[in-house]
């Protein structure tokens, strides 16, 4: 039996959808969105601050509705990466996941592809929009197959490719080579291979904005939420070839982006080499919490990310998550048999979450 009632004229396609999301609690570590576990820097805040009330006085205006300025900065931020980036390449909506929702509503039709442990979010927007979506498994290291890859293009004939990297929850890099690899794939199709890059600042490997001049059908899908610090301000962007961009524009909502959203984004990233240290530090601890958990015996999975997916104790993944948050813990239980996955976090959080595991697998 439906959980909605008769009279609500929800689309057939969603009724046995649940609300996204995991849990928000107070009083807890908070290890389980892959935040970044620090707080903007106080002069960060003061500029934001700054900004904001020089926003605020236009607010009866409507925003400038293609975000030039920050765009611009977003093409600036990007060229560390790649040359010959302008703002005609960069798009940006809030969050990276409204990104994704563009993208499925421009571009989406027929089949859309992706891989499976991956981020969950792509299939969800597929099922909202009413695309529908194969997954492929990754092999038993959780790495791509390109073999298989390749069998389901020919199969399916997608209009999308979701690559993920480093993917999430593994934390797994796909290496730049492999990408070019794929985006060759995709060449004299009426494809485009969407990679979304949301912790390309943890990894040292290449980033996949530099195939975008060479195969246009590739696209960039990064986050401010993530290395910046930024998640509760809402500010994803896209890097592509100028069509792609163009695309998106026919689907976004008129002045979808705040003109206060967008004064903060800009400071935000004018600040983007002050971020770095924290990038690095995040980066180091990610090695002191996998070489703790290794310890225990744990089995930890190479990530490129500001998190790690572990396996290797005994009990559940369910029995785990629960002990955990008996000692005021919250890691992420994805639903993968085995295996959770964990946020690095401050120091201090770190040292609580081996500490409690010790403890709980004795
Ligand atoms: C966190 C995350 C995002 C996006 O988040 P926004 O906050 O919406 O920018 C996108 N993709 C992946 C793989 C993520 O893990």
């Amino acid at each position: 039996m439906s959980k909605w009632p008769d009279w609500l004229p929800l689309k057939a396609a969603l009724t046995d959808s649940s609300v996204y999301g995991a849990p928000q609690l107070s009083n807890v570590v908070m290890l389980n969105t892959n935040e970044n576990p620090f707080p903007l820097p106080a002069q960060v805040v003061d500029q934001i601050s700054d900004a904001v009330r020089q926003a605020a006085v236009d607010l009866n205006r409507y925003p400038d509705r293609d975000a030039i300025a920050l765009r611009t900065a977003l093409a600036k931020y990007i060229s560390k990466d790649v040359n010959g980036i302008g703002i005609e390449n960069i798009w940006a909506a809030n969050g990276s996941n409204e990104i994704l929702q563009q993208l499925f509503l421009a571009y989406a039709s027929g089949v859309c592809l992706g891989f499976t442990p991956s981020y969950s979010v792509h299939p969800l927007i597929a099922k909202i929009t009413g695309a529908s979506w194969v997954a492929a498994a990754l092999d038993n290291n959780f790495n791509l197959n390109i073999d298989l890859l390749t069998s389901l293009i020919n199969k399916e004939n997608p209009s999308l490719i979701f690559i993920t990297t480093p993917n999430n929850p593994t934390g797994g890099v796909v290496k730049y080579e492999l990408l070019e690899k794929i985006a060759n794939l995709v060449v004299g199709r009426k494809t485009l291979l969407v990679i979304d890059e949301a912790y390309a600042e943890f990894s040292t490997e290449k980033s996949a904005v530099n195939l975008i001049q060479k195969y246009p059908q590739v696209v960039v899908v990064r986050t401010m939420s993530k290395a910046f610090a930024f998640a509760g301000a809402r500010l994803g962007y896209l890097v592509a070839d100028k069509t792609v961009v163009d695309g998106l524009k026919v689907v976004r909502l008129p002045y979808h982006l705040s003109s206060l959203t967008q004064a903060a984004a800009l400071v935000a990233l004018e600040n983007a080499k002050l971020m770095q240290a924290e990038i690095d530090q995040i980066i180091k601890s990610r090695a002191v919490v996998k070489a703790g958990l290794e310890n225990l015996g744990l089995k930890v999975v190479d990530s490129g990310a500001n998190f790690l997916f572990f396996t290797g104790f005994k009990g559940s993944s369910e029995q785990l998550w629960q002990q955990l948050l008996d000692q005021q813990l919250l890691v992420r239980d994805v639903g993968y048999a085995g295996y959770l996955r964990v946020s690095i976090g401050t120091e201090s959080e770190n040292q609580k979450f081996l500490q409690s595991i010790k403890l709980i697998l004795g």
